[in-house]
């Protein structure tokens, strides 16, 4: 167990999980509604459908007015949203979703407010998305031996804009016919023990998180309910993050149950984090969640946007 991590710690959190104390309202009657803000997002410069002026368009006819850009590691995107943003009268908050090994699991930290162009941060991603090549190389070999050719080619083709992801392989799939949804395609083909996956080393949580704080940016944990990570390690992970200068988790995203908005809400008060919200839209059929449809935040989260200038609760 790392230094930081007490037992009061672990006695507080088998105090809400197996005594069930109301830490936190319910009553969301009184909550401001945030559902103009959405902190995680997909173009086509990694696996979401839009361009990144469409996203925009789509966000702002979903009545957004605040929307973060998030892709994958990749920052490309950036330029088109923000001059789609400004004549839609949306605000865009520079975003990016870089993939990290920690404890040999993957984990995605979300930098929001950063700076593209800081090149330690250019320069790991760009790390980040050769890497991506190779592993899609390993994917294609491995999903050859199971009898499925041409993945490689087949894949890329969904992805000519940016980065390679196992979402592009998902849709060559499906395509062609090997499963008639995402939800299959990943199970079947593409998640651990399947033949469609292979092992990838991505960056380090401390690169991550350093890169993003020292661009301007502040680093947020994505759905942290996603992980299945054990208890003890959840509480490291969350440490850990702290100590590395991490500031936020989400909350309420499209990966979370209802359940886990309750649950993310008291390990952020417990670890002084603040709070994100974000749908992950990826486009029609690929998420989990429609933007502008974001549920309020459990009471008592303190919102990462709180010291953002020019970013007002819209009262409902
Ligand atoms: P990658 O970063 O290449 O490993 O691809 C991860 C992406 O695949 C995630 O960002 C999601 O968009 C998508 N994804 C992962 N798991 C699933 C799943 N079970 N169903 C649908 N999409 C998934
Ligand atoms: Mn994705
Ligand atoms: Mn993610
Ligand atoms: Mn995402």
């Amino acid at each position: 167990m790392i230094i930081g991590l007490t037992a009061e710690h672990l006695a507080m959190w088998d105090a809400w999980y197996f005594a069930m104390i109301p830490a936190l309202s319910q009553d969301s009657t009184a909550l401001t509604n945030y559902s103009h803000i959405d902190l995680h997002s997909h173009s086509n410069v990694s696996d979401g459908l839009f361009t990144p002026a469409e996203l925009v368009q789509h966000a702002a006819a979903q009545g957004l007015k605040v929307l973060a850009l998030t892709d994958h590691d990749d920052v490309a995107g950036l330029d088109e949203a923000r001059q789609a943003a400004e004549s839609h009268g949306v605000q865009l908050i520079n975003g990016v979703e870089i993939s990290v090994t920690w404890r040999r699991r993957t984990l995605h930290i979300v930098g929001l407010r950063i700076d593209p162009d800081y090149s330690p941060l250019a320069a790991g991603l760009q790390q980040i998305r050769a890497g991506r090549r190779t592993r899609a190389e390993g994917m294609a070999a491995s999903l050859q031996k199971a009898g499925i050719e041409g993945s490689l080619e087949g894949a890329y083709r969904f992805a000519r804009k940016g980065i390679i992801s196992r979402t592009h392989f998902a849709r060559f799939l499906m395509e062609q016919g090997y499963a008639s949804d995402m939800r299959k395609v990943f199970k079947r083909y593409l998640v651990k023990g399947k033949p469609g996956y292979f092992e990838h080393q991505w960056a380090s949580l401390e690169d991550a998180v350093g890169w993003i704080i020292s661009s301007g940016g502040t680093a947020v944990i994505a759905h942290p309910g996603r992980y299945e990570l054990g208890r003890p390690s959840m509480l490291e992970l969350m440490e850990e993050f702290r100590a590395l200068g991490g500031k936020a988790i989400e909350v309420v995203t499209g990966s979370h149950t209802v359940d886990q908005y309750q649950e993310f809400a008291r390990i952020a008060k417990l670890f002084g984090l603040q709070v994100s919200q974000g749908s992950d839209y990826h486009g029609q059929g690929l998420s989990y969640m429609e933007m502008g449809r974001l549920p309020a935040l459990p009471a008592g989260c303190v919102p990462v946007w709180q010291d953002w200038p020019a970013i007002e609760a819209r009262q409902e």
